[in-house]
C-alpha cells in the first residue's frame, strides 16, 4: 500500500547508478527520507515533479527501511526561486540549518506551515524582483520563527539573565546560553556573547510576533543584517 505524503522536497542525493535518496519534510511524520528508484534514467518522468524546493503530494511504497517514491503530484514548483540564484542560495542556506536544527521524525504541523509560508514569500520576492536584503530579512525571520517552534524562543522583552529592562541606548548584548537579550551590566558577566543593538532587539521581537510574509515590508541597513546574522550564528551553534 502506498503511503501519501503532503511534502516539500528538501534534498536529494545520487545513489548506485540510477538512484537517488530525497529528504522530504512532510505534514504528517515530520523529516522522512525516501528512495526515487531510477530517477537518474533518462525520460524517468517522476524526477522533474520531486526536485528539491518543490511542494508535492508525493506516494511512497513502504515495506521495510527507506520507502519507495512511487509518484507526486506537484502543488507549487516554487520556479521563480528556482530560476533565481540570489533566492534560490538563501533558502538552501535557511534548509541546511533547519535540516540540523530538527532532529528525528515528528509530525509537526506548526512547523510545516512556516517552512511553506518562507517558501511562499520568498517566491514573490523573487517574482517582483525585490532587492537581495528584503530575501535576507525574510530568510532571518523564518529562522527565528522556526527555533521559537522548536522551543528555542529568545528573550527580548526583558534581560535573560536578571529579568530587568533592556535600556534602549545602552550596549546590550546577545548570549545565547541564557536564551536571549542581556542588559549591559548581565553582559559583563558573560563570557559568551555578541552585540545585540536596539535595532537587533526591535527585528527579533517583530519576527516573533508577525507573519512570515510582512517581514517583506521591514527596511534595515547592511550593518543591522550583519549583527542579526551574528545574533542567529551564536544562537544555532550554541543549539
Ligand atoms: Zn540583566
Amino acid at each position: 500500500m502506498d503511503l501519501k505524503y503532503t511534502s516539500l522536497i528538501l534534498f536529494k542525493r545520487d545513489i548506485g547508478e540510477v538512484n537517488r535518496i530525497y529528504s522530504l519534510y512532510t505534514l504528517e511524520e515530520g523529516k522522512i527520507q525516501a528512495v526515487g528508484r531510477g530517477v537518474r534514467k533518462p525520460n524517468a518522468k517522476l524526477a522533474g515533479n520531486i526536485e528539491p524546493l518543490t511542494h508535492v503530494e508525493v506516494y511512497v511504497s513502504k515495506k521495510k527501511g527507506l520507502g519507495n517514491i512511487t509518484g507526486a503530484i506537484v502543488l507549487n514548483n516554487f520556479s521563480s526561486v528556482k530560476a533565481d540564484f540570489l533566492a534560490i542560495s538563501r533558502v538552501f542556506w535557511a534548509l541546511s540549518h533547519f535540516d540540523k536544527l530538527i532532529v528525528g521524525q515528528e509530525k509537526d504541523v506548526q512547523v510545516f506551515e512556516l517552512l511553506l509560508e518562507y517558501m511562499e514569500a520568498m517566491e514573490k520576492l523573487s517574482l517582483e524582483g525585490r532587492a537581495e536584503y528584503k530575501m535576507d530579512i525574510v530568510t532571518l525571520g523564518f529562522l527565528f520563527k522556526l527555533a521559537e517552534s522548536l522551543g528555542y524562543k529568545v528573550i527580548v522583552e526583558y534581560c535573560a539573565r536578571c529579568f530587568g529592562k533592556i535600556l534602549a541606548g545602552n550596549d546590550n548584548f546577545f548570549g545565547a546560553e541564557c536564551g536571549g537579550a542581556l542588559c549591559s551590566c548581565c553582559a559583563k558577566m558573560e563570557r559568551k556573547k555578541v552585540k545585540n543593538s536596539d535595532t537587533s532587539i526591535k527585528l527579533m521581537r517583530i519576527f516573533l510576533k508577525n507573519k512570515i510574509r510582512s517581514f517583506s515590508k521591514i527596511e534595515v541597513s547592511e550593518h543591522d543584517l550583519r549583527e542579526l546574522k551574528l545574533i542567529w550564528k551564536e544562537l544555532v551553534d550554541w543549539v
